[in-house]
């Protein structure tokens, strides 16, 4: 667990998710939670420890099961954007259930922890552009950022120039494209660098600063140029996501290699779409 400021703590879990425990003098704010229960139990006896028994709100920066599973650990409003809400709110057992399998095979994770996870808790509280809270001396301010998918937002600790930008920032992984708007999500990078932030806890990946957007921002124009060549020269989206090389634009190690490789190629599969709908667009 880091400390990163007074009262402000990250935890990292698998697949190097980060959750944030913020604490308030009338209670904790937890940012996002951890995917596997027995991580999730772990991490939910520090923030009693650290903060005590009061959580005020859960807020999730997007709607992926890799961030809401931990919900279910504490029985609070959980605050999200509205796409978000709409997403969880539609899950009766079988759709949840046969998402959190499809899941955990894409992770390629041990499924017998799957018998142990509830159904995330459906979000109460809605953000739609943004969201100011004001508790104890503190300040959050729940910002959507968008791109990553439509419900992405970030959680801005403006005295402490601190900001959870959930997905829309990894570090040492490549980002999920399968749902994304990636010019949207370039814009949403720009929107991070014309915010005052000096530490950024991105959605997967060591703690980092604001070289991380430009970085993000480079892997995401690449990709999108990359498929657009392949797109002009009529390639077709199966020959896009084999031979693009989208891989290869960030090093991969050994233990990572399949999560990774079907990562891109759902992203590399979506961002075809994406391309063919812009340059379709761009001609008319
Ligand atoms: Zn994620």
């Amino acid at each position: 667990m880091h400390k990163l400021a007074e009262g402000i703590y990250v935890k990292t879990g698998s697949q190097d998710i980060n959750a944030g425990l913020i604490t308030t003098t009338e209670g904790a704010i937890l940012v996002d939670t951890l995917m596997l229960p027995g991580e999730m139990r772990g991490w939910a006896r520090t923030i009693r420890r650290i903060a005590g028994d009061t959580v005020l709100f859960m807020i999730l920066t997007d709607q992926y099961l890799d961030r809401v599973l931990g919900t279910s650990s504490f029985d609070c409003p959980v605050v999200a954007h509205e796409l978000a809400w709409t997403e969880l709110r539609d899950y009766d057992d079988e759709t949840f259930y046969q998402r959190l399998a499809t899941h955990f095979e894409m992770l390629d994770l041990d499924i017998t922890a799957m018998s142990e996870i509830l159904r995330p808790r459906v979000p109460e509280l809605i953000v739609s552009s943004e969201l100011r809270m004001y508790k104890g001396q503190r300040e959050l301010r729940l910002i959507h950022l968008g791109g990553h998918t439509p419900a992405s937002i970030g959680v801005y600790l403006p005295q402490q120039r601190i900001l959870f930008s959930g997905d829309v920032v990894v570090c040492g992984q490549h980002p999920f494209m399968g749902q994304a708007n990636t010019k949207q999500w370039v814009e949403a990078l720009e929107k991070i660098r014309a915010m005052d932030v000096k530490i950024i806890i991105p959605g997967h990946g060591p703690i980092c600063g604001m070289e991380a957007t430009l970085a993000m921002t480079e892997y995401l124009q690449r990709a999108r140029e990359r498929v657009r060549e392949f797109f002009l020269k009529g390639a077709t989206r199966r020959d896009t996501v084999e031979k693009s090389g989208i891989l290869d634009l960030l090093p991969v190690p050994a233990d990572r290699r399949l999560v990774e490789t079907q990562k891109v190629r759902l992203g590399v599969e979506h961002l075809y779409a994406e391309i063919r709908k812009e340059e379709s667009m761009s001609r008319q």
